[in-house]
Order: structure tokens, then C-alpha cells, then sequence
């Protein structure tokens, strides 16, 4: 070989040295979009022979299908249409579904029905769902005992056989809006694993889920939110392959008369949670979103006495409450 192409060769292999080197450099990446009438922020480790374009697509195409599949919000999603469905009709119901759904009978049964996938009805009836409804009297107890009465979930039957689902109330409406968000973030985490990324955290509107070690080479933290003037610093979880939900009534209420009534309802009573309760959020920490989530609107539903009995059917989960300032600081319980 002569020296003009010896050089060629060795140019060619210096070239892909520093390509190869570069690909394998690790660096941290982060996406941001809106979903489910909130936003979410994504970040990631990996090195250049991840396929970006490819993870940001299948990201999208998977917030679209769960939002196509379970949005409240959108007249054509397939909840929407199981929640115009007539008494009795079988309609077949699509994989995300199904998997939100067996997590929420788990949550609703071992609640004692403070969790009820199925109250939308109730959610509307105090002007929390789509249809925006301004609610300035408490509706009438009639109004309220007639769609708790609807709503039982037991007025929803399942096929397993066939994977579909029925109505047996004509007032029974679905909605899985208290854990979608941490089921989008589980199934995000697992487009994540199976591109073998180790390093992330994954956050939609406040539900997170996190793996491995921060951009700091440190495990992750989240500082949850305390109400305005509490009197101590927020709390900060560390967080070890885990996830954190919380849910609480500090943004999303109305004011009826003197009362502050939130969005988290108890479908058992038909009445929201007020705000002047001692309870300010709860968080539940698990290794799933989609428990954490719908864990943490249980919780909120039941109060701190009736948590602590739920959380023990859950011994992998911790929870985290926040009471309002005026309650004594040692009450703010960690378990
Ligand atoms: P957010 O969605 O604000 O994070 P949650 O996860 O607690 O809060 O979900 C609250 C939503 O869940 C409500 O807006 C309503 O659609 C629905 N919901 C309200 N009360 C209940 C309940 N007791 N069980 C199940 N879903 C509920
Ligand atoms: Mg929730």
C-alpha cells in the first residue's frame, strides 16, 4: 500500500474513532409538551445511538392513543362513547382501558368505594367535567342520592371473557381521570426501558415517576407543595426507582355559599371534599404511577384515619400527608 493510502485509512479510522467516541458520550435530553389539559416534561440519559425522533414519536403516539381512549374531554374518545352507550349494550373496550380499569376496581374495592372510577356523573353534577356547568346552589340531596345511585360501580359489568364492558344504570358515566395521568407516565417510562435508557424522570401534571440517578449523578428528589403561609419548610422525598402522585384541593374548587368545595368527590355521599378540612394534598409514593395516582385521590377522598387503614392493604406504598398550618406541626405524618 502506498503512503497516500495508508494515510486514507488512517484519517478514515481517526474520523470514526471520534464519531464512535462522540455517539457514546452520555448526555441528558429534555421533552415538553401539553396532554390531558396539562403539560409534561421528560428527561432522559442516553448516548447518540438512541433514536430521538423515534422515542419523541412513539411518546406522542401513545399520549394521543390514551387520550383517544380515555378523555373525558373529547366527544369522540372511546370513553365518551361508552358513557353514551345504552343500558345493556356490550361494547369492547381497548387495552389502555382495560388496564386503567383493573387498577381501579382493585382501588375502588379496597377503598370501600371512596375511589369510583365510574362517578362522572357526580363530577358534572358539581360543575367539574366537560360540560362546565356553573354551580352556584348546592344541588338539591334528591339530585345528589339519585346519582350516587347511578353511579355505583356496581351498575358497570364487566365480560372478561370478551373484554367488554356494560351499563346496568343509564346514569352510570366512566372516568378514569384520577389515575390516566400516572398510567401515561408508567407506560411513557416503559417506551423509555425498552430503548434500555436507565436515567429518567417522567412528570404529567405533577404525577412523577423516576429511575436511576438525576442529571447530578444523585438520586431524584421531589419537593412537594405546601399551602400559602405554612410554617414549614416543604418537605422534600427522595426517590428510589419510584414513583409520587399527589392529590389535593388547593387548585381545582368552587365557593358555594361560605364553603370551598373541590374537584375530588366522595362518591359515597355525593358530596366534594371542602377545602376547610385539615387536609391539604396527600402524595403516595409506590413503584407505579398509576397506584400512586389513584391511591392518592383515594386517600384525599378518605382523610388521614381512613388512609392509614387503606395504605395497609398497600405495604409497598408510603404516603405523605400536608395539613394546613393551623394544624399543629406534628401532625404533619410521615408513615
Ligand atoms: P388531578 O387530576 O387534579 O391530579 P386526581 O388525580 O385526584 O387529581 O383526580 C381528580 C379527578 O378524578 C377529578 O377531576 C374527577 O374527574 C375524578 N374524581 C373525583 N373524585 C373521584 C373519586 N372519589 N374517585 C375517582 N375519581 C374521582
Ligand atoms: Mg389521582
Amino acid at each position: 500500500m502506498n503512503l497516500g493510502r495508508w494515510m486514507g485509512v488512517v484519517i478514515a479510522l481517526v474520523v470514526a474513532s471520534i464519531v464512535l467516541a462522540y455517539l457514546s458520550l452520555k448526555r441528558w435530553t429534555h421533552l415538553t409538551g401539553s396532554t390531558m389539559g396539562t403539560t409534561y416534561q421528560i428527561h432522559f440519559e442516553h448516548n447518540g445511538y438512541v433514536g430521538l425522533s423515534g422515542l419523541e414519536r412513539d411518546i406522542e403516539v401513545l399520549l394521543q392513543s390514551i387520550n383517544q381512549e380515555l378523555s373525558t374531554w373529547n366527544k369522540d374518545s372511546w370513553i365518551s362513547e361508552f358513557n353514551n352507550s345504552a343500558v345493556g349494550v356490550e361494547v369492547a373496550v381497548p387495552d389502555h382501558v382495560w388496564k386503567v380499569l383493573q387498577c381501579s376496581l382493585v382501588i375502588a374495592e379496597a377503598s370501600g368505594g371512596a375511589f369510583n372510577p365510574a362517578s362522572l356523573g357526580l363530577t358534572e353534577l358539581w360543575g367539574f367535567g366537560a360540560q362546565k356547568i356553573e354551580v352556584r346552589d348546592l344541588p338539591s340531596l334528591a339530585t345528589i342520592q339519585e346519582t350516587v345511585r347511578q353511579s355505583d360501580i356496581g351498575n358497570l359489568s364487566l365480560n372478561e371473557a370478551n373484554q367488554s364492558l356494560k351499563k346496568l344504570s343509564s346514569g352510570l358515566q366512566m372516568d378514569t381521570s384520577a389515575l390516566t395521568k400516572g398510567y401515561a407516565v408508567d407506560q411513557i417510562a416503559a417506551i423509555l426501558e425498552r430503548s434500555d435508557l436507565q436515567n429518567f424522570s417522567i412528570e404529567i401534571g405533577g404525577e412523577v415517576r423516576v429511575s436511576g440517578k438525576d442529571p447530578n449523578d444523585r438520586a431524584w428528589e421531589v419537593r412537594l407543595q405546601v399551602p400559602v403561609g405554612y410554617p414549614h419548610s416543604a418537605p422534600v422525598v427522595v426517590l428510589d426507582q419510584q414513583s409520587i402522585a399527589t392529590s389535593g384541593g388547593g387548585q381545582n374548587y368552587i365557593q358555594i355559599e361560605d364553603a370551598l368545595y373541590t374537584h375530588i368527590i366522595d362518591p359515597r355521599t355525593g358530596y366534594p371534599i371542602t377545602r376547610d378540612q385539615s387536609l391539604f394534598s396527600v402524595s403516595v409514593i409506590s413503584p407505579a404511577c398509576m397506584i400512586s395516582d389513584a391511591l392518592a385521590t383515594a386517600c384525599f377522598v378518605l382523610g388521614v384515619e381512613g388512609s392509614e387503614v387503606l395504605m395497609r392493604e398497600f405495604p409497598n406504598c408510603e404516603v405523605r400527608f400536608i395539613l394546613h398550618e393551623r394544624t399543629p406541626s406534628h401532625l404533619v405524618r410521615n408513615r
